[in-house]
């Protein structure tokens, strides 16, 4: 069920780190309530592309246009607050709280993480706890240590810590590397879930999760696209064949 209205605008984006052109005149738009993808060899620029969008790294040149707003210019705690979630590939869970208490203090009420974990909850975020553990398929362990649930559990509940921030753009890199096989089949039904009132940016490298989960996908091979559509679509276009496959 995709939109068509834009959420996310990015024109003739580039960064260089000491004269090497990571990202080269990248443009790019995301559709509200859509997953794309970006694949694309070692080294082709798409971890940059997600720390320009998050702000981790400064563009040399170019625009990143967010519901409106201008992200280049926005520190990275402002962009997330902005409504742009970045997970990144290690699980991060605070390993000695329960999934309660890690979704508990991912809460954006302005508390310390003292006061979230030792003072009374109200009932909006309790029920909002509940809706997310839900959704990531761990609301049968929210009293369960984070450091007891397996690694794709971890990754969810990681997922799960930055939805209860309430994100327009939730970006994952690698979000079913390390799974078994029943984990990433749960994944692609949690990004259907998500799309619902969010858009997806995601890095994958396994191509049957890509063909699964992708409205689009975008190729990138030396900080630039090279094609970009449907899986259909780029899994036939010659120039990525031959990215992929050398000579
Ligand atoms: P990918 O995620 O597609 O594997 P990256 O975005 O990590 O590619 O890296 C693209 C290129 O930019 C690589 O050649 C990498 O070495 C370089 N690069 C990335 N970040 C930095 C940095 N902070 N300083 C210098 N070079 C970097």
């Amino acid at each position: 069920k995709m939109q068509n209205e834009t959420l996310l605008s990015v024109e003739n984006l580039s960064v260089s780190f000491d004269g090497f052109k990571a990202v080269d005149n990248l443009s790019f738009q995301l559709a509200k309530g859509e997953i794309r993808v970006i694949i694309g060899p070692n080294g082709a620029g798409k971890t940059t592309v997600l720390d320009l969008i998050c702000g981790r790294t400064k563009a040399t040149s170019g625009s990143i246009q967010f519901e409106g707003r201008e992200l280049t210019r926005l520190k990275e705690y402002d962009i997330v607050r902005a409504g742009v979630g970045r997970k990144f590939q290690t699980p991060s869970v605070y390993e000695d709280l329960t999934v309660f208490e890690n979704l508990e203090i991912s809460y954006p009420s302005g508390r310390s993480v003292f006061e979230a974990l030792f003072f009374k909850i109200d009932k909006k975020i309790i029920n909002r706890i509940k809706e997310i553990s839900e959704m990531i398929f761990l609301y049968n362990h929210l009293d369960r240590k984070a450091a007891d649930l397996s690694h794709g559990q971890k990754q969810w509940l990681e997922i799960g810590m930055l939805l209860i921030q309430d994100p327009a753009l939730l970006m994952l890199d690698e979000p079913v590397a390390g799974m078994t096989v029943n984990e990433r089949v749960r994944t692609a039904e949690l990004l259907q879930r998500i799309i619902q009132s969010r858009s997806v940016l995601v890095i994958e490298h396994d191509m049957g999760f890509v063909e699964k989960i992708a409205h689009r996908v975008t190729v990138l091979h030396q900080g630039r696209i090279i094609s970009d559509g449907s899986m259909e679509h780029v899994k036939n276009d010659p120039k990525v064949v031959e990215v992929y496959l050398g000579h």
